[in-house]
C-alpha cells in the first residue's frame, strides 16, 4: 500500500479540498479538517496542514499536489535486538517502555500502549516521534490527546513500594520486567480479543532473561512478542508509550516535589545529591527515603552532605 504525506500552504489546501470535495467522507479524528475516499485512494487533511494519502493511488494523486516524501519502514540496522518482521512500522502494534529506572529521586513507570494500523498517521500527527527528540515540556502536551485517543495502561510504582521489593533482593531488571508484563497483561484486556499484529518491549533484558523474572507471574504475556532496544524508533507504539511513562513519572515528580518543598532534580548526579541533603536537613531521612531509590549511592552520598553542614 503506497502512503505519501504532504505539507501544504492554506491556498494549497484550499484548493484540495475543493477538488475532491464530491468524495468528501466524515472523519471525526481529532485533528481532521477534511478526508475523502477515492476508490483506490484515502485522503485525510490536517489542521497542521499535512495531508496524508494512502491506498494504491496514494503517489499518483499525491503528485497532483506536490512532491511529498514517500515513507517507508524505518528498519534501522541500528537497533539491537531480535529480527523484526518488513513493514513493522505499519502493522498494529502493542508498545511498552519505562522511564525513572536510573533516577534517585521519583518512581519507575511503565507504560503500554497499542496503536492499530489506522491510527498510525494520527498518532504521527499528535505529535509522537522517537522521545529522545521530544523534551519533557512537549511531552506533558501531548500526553492527555495519546491517552484519550490510545488503549493503554500506566503503572507508576511509588518509591515506597520500590524500596520496600528493592530491600527484598529484587533487581531492577526484575522490577521493571513485572511491571510490562503487568501493563501489556491490561491493555490486552482492555482490547478484548482484538490482537495485536505484535508486541514490542523496549528491549532492557534479553528474552530469556525477562521470563525468567517473570516465571512466576499467573498471566504471563508471551504470543508474539519482541524486543528491540531503540524500540521507540521502531513503531509509534514504543514511541506512544514512552511519553506516556516519563509524563507519568514527571507528575509523580510534581508530587513529590510539594512534599519536598523544593523541584526535586532528575538523575542521580551532583546536583541531586545537594538536593537530597537539603531534604535530609530539613525533613529528615524517612521523607527523604519516601521520595527516593534508596539503594543508589547518592543516598550515602546526601548523609556525608548533610553532616558537614550539621
Ligand atoms: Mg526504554
Amino acid at each position: 500500500m503506497g502512503q505519501s504525506v504532504l505539507q501544504l500552504d492554506n491556498e494549497k489546501m484550499t484548493k484540495l479540498i475543493n477538488h475532491y470535495k464530491a468524495f468528501k467522507i466524515i472523519r471525526n479524528a481529532p485533528g481532521v479538517v477534511f478526508a475523502a475516499k477515492l476508490p483506490d485512494a484515502a485522503i485525510t487533511a490536517y489542521k497542521s496542514g499535512k495531508v496524508l494519502f494512502q491506498g494504491g493511488g496514494a503517489l499518483r494523486e499525491a503528485s497532483l499536489w506536490g512532491d511529498g516524501e514517500t515513507q517507508t519502514a524505518p528498519l534501522l540496522s541500528k537497533p539491537k535486538g531480535e529480527v523484526l518482521p518488513d513493514r513493522f512500522s505499519e502493522m498494529s502494534v502493542l508498545g511498552s517502555d519505562e522511564t525513572g529506572t536510573g533516577d534517585f529521586f521519583g518512581p519507575v513507570t511503565v507504560a503500554a500502549c497499542f496503536v492499530r494500523a489506522d491510527q498510525i498517521e494520527l498518532v504521527r500527527e499528535l505529535g509522537v516521534k522517537d522521545s529522545k527528540q521530544l523534551n519533557d515540556d512537549l511531552m506533558r502536551s501531548i500526553a492527555p490527546d495519546l491517552q484519550a485517543t490510545l488503549v493503554h495502561s500506566v503503572l507508576t510504582l511509588t518509591n515506597e513500594k520500590y524500596n520496600e521489593v528493592q530491600a527484598k533482593g529484587w533487581s531492577q531488571g526484575k522490577i521493571k520486567a513485572l511491571l510490562h508484563n503487568q501493563a501489556l497483561k491490561h491493555v490486552l484486556r482492555k482490547l478484548n480479543g482484538e490482537k495485536p499484529d505484535y508486541i514490542l518491549i523496549d528491549q532492557f533484558a534479553e528474552r530469556g532473561i525477562y521470563y525468567n523474572h517473570i516465571k512466576n507471574q499467573p498471566e504471563i504475556v508471551r504470543e508474539n512478542v519482541l524486543f528491540s532496544t531503540k524500540a521507540e524508533g521502531l513503531h509509534v507504539a514504543v514511541a506512544a508509550a514512552s511519553i506516556i511513562a516519563r509524563v507519568a513519572f514527571l507528575e509523580e515528580m510534581d508530587r513529590l516535589s510539594e512534599i519536598a518543598g523544593v523541584r526535586l532534580p532528575k538523575g542521580a548526579g551532583k546536583i541531586v545529591d545537594e538536593a537530597a541533603a537539603k531534604i535530609l536537613l530539613k525533613s529528615g531521612e524517612e521523607t527523604l527515603k519516601s521520595m527516593t531509590k534508596w539503594h543508589f549511592a547518592n543516598a550515602q552520598k546526601a548523609k556525608k552532605i548533610a553532616a558537614m553542614k550539621r
